[in-house]
């Protein structure tokens, strides 16, 4: 019998259960220690053991009876700060936090996934280790700091996946490389000279100078990146002044740089912070510049793929296993690829009738629950590959 055979009808009603229980108590990155409680009981109920690296968050073990290979499996636990405008029942209880990008999701299947391992360890070869990752919202990044604290130490492969709601529900995407961008920051102070706005030769407007960046940095990408290399530099904040008759002594702007490669990513980090410094100071005033590096670009093991292809077929079948093209969104398990061989797999959970096609991290987001069950298929079927003794798994 196939491991997914074991997804019946009980236990997508569990997975709903426990999401919709996650999703009214929302809890934002780092602050996620009612859920950390919720999911640490389930595992002592079911007598899995498992440890807590990190304040919010733990790691599970699944212990196989079989020598074999360390392969983790991981979920996120965080919401955002969003007020939800959904109307269900189930909405958060919580004023301005919200599960708006499936998070809760993703941490019902993983539970699932321990129960069901749990009765399967006879099988098991090797050991399975289940992450549920705090913060995965914030650059912070709770991924980065669970391999600081060693969680990964000793794991041949980590696998993951994002319910996903610009696919149907019924798809699941594994794409091999790049699939979502790397995510810097930048915040640019630029200091002129305060005055009267009625003399502003007497003045150095920084003003002027914030607003003409907004445009010089878009050549960026449009005159010093190849078009075959994909990019984004977006302004997203900007703050001056006080008065209409004023000119401030200080403009801030603030924004998001994407890239797919670590070398178009390192040169648009150079030539942003020599532009912002040398165009102020073209104009009289200074530009300082500080550059947040954020989660790499995540690109999936194309190996790791390929033989975890069978498993996405044996949850939905092969012809609904698609390739998405790579997505300038950020997804912090991008630092797991520095540890191990990953794969991050795109789960459809988008259904029109049912309204669950919002963008994630809108105010209306939800998911097709029938997408959980997917989803859990999906990681048995992965681990029945991975750790079953039954082929061999690819190592880098
Ligand atoms: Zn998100
Ligand atoms: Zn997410």
């Amino acid at each position: 019998m196939d491991w997914s055979e074991r997804v019946d009808e009980d236990t997508e009603a569990d997975l709903i259960g426990w999401r919709r229980y996650m999703h009214e108590r929302p809890e934002l990155s780092f602050e996620e220690f009612e859920t950390t409680k919720y999911v640490a009981a389930m595992l002592e109920e079911w007598g899995i053991p498992y440890d807590r690296p990190m304040p919010t968050g733990l790691v599970a073990h699944v212990h196989g009876k079989h020598p074999g290979p360390i392969v983790a499996y991981r979920c996120d636990l965080d919401a955002l700060p969003i007020e939800e405008q959904n109307t269900f029942e189930f909405r958060s209880r919580t004023a301005g936090k919200m599960h708006a990008c499936g998070h809760d999701g993703h941490t019902a299947i993983l539970l699932g996934l321990a129960r069901t391992l749990n009765d399967l360890r006879d099988e098991i070869h090797g050991e399975v280790r289940l992450l549920f990752q705090p913060a995965e919202e914030v650059t912070e990044s709770g991924a980065r700091h669970l391999i600081e604290a060693g969680a990964l130490e000793g794991v041949d492969a980590v696998i993951g996946l994002h319910l996903i709601s610009s696919i149907e529900t019924g798809l699941i995407s594994l794409t091999k490389g790049p699939i979502m961008a790397a995510a810097d920051t930048f915040e640019i102070t630029v200091r002129g000279k305060g005055g009267h706005g009625g003399y502003p030769h007497e003045a150095i407007d920084p003003l002027m100078i914030a607003a003409g960046l907004v445009g010089q940095l878009q050549t960026l990408v449009s005159r010093r990146v190849s078009p075959m290399d994909p990019a984004v530099v977006s302004v997203g904040s900007f703050h001056a002044g006080s008065a209409p008759n004023i000119i401030p002594g200080t403009a801030t702007l603030t924004g998001t740089v994407r890239t797919l490669s670590e070398k178009v990513r390192a040169k648009i980090a150079a030539d942003l912070t020599a532009m912002a410094e040398s165009y102020a100071l073209a104009h009289g005033g200074i530009a300082e510049v500080k550059y947040g590096w954020g989660s790499p670009a995540c690109a999936n093991d194309g190996p790791l793929v390929d033989f975890l292809l069978p498993a996405a077929a044996g949850a939905v079948g092969s012809s609904s296993v698609v390739s998405l093209p790579p997505e300038m969104g950020g997804e912090d398990f991008a630092y797991y690829a520095k540890v191990a061989p990953t794969a991050f797999a795109l789960v459809g959970s988008g259904n029109k009738d049912l309204e669950s096609d919002f963008p994630h991290h809108h105010p209306r987001f939800t998911v097709d629950e029938r997408a959980l069950g997917i989803g859990l298929r999906f990681m048995l079927e992965s681990v029945e590959r991975t750790s079953s003794g039954q082929a061999e798994l690819p190592v880098r």
